[in-house]
């Protein structure tokens, strides 16, 4: 299987820039990535309602709040000092580690 190169991690965090949460610059914390799917879940975004049957954890059952996927294509990185969703590029450290690297700005994400 083809496994598409994902520009954002786990714990990254993000900016929305299209879709449906792309409105007001929202940002958040990656939980986790789907490379399968081209999808993540990103923390306080995109909520779902989901219905939950009865169980031990939800005894009544009923309707809970939950974040949903978004597309990948979606997102950007949330550079700290650009204060906004960029571009990244893919440097080669001393130590040999690939890092992302802001293109405006040049901060390190993965240093
Ligand atoms: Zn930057």
């Amino acid at each position: 299987m083809a496994t598409t190169h994902m520009h954002v991690r786990r714990n990254d965090i993000v900016l929305v820039c299209a879709g449906r949460e792309a409105e007001g610059k929202k940002t958040g914390k990656v939980l986790q990535v789907m490379p399968g799917k081209a999808k993540a879940i990103v923390e306080g975004l995109n909520f779902i309602h989901k219905t939950m049957r009865k169980s031990q954890d939800h005894p009544k059952g009923g309707i809970i709040k939950k974040e949903g996927t978004i597309a990948i294509s979606n997102l950007m990185l949330f550079c700290p000092h650009c204060k906004d969703g960029v571009r990244v590029a893919r440097v080669r450290g001393e130590n040999g580690k690939v890092s992302r690297k802001c293109k405006q700005c040049g901060h390190l994400f993965d240093g």
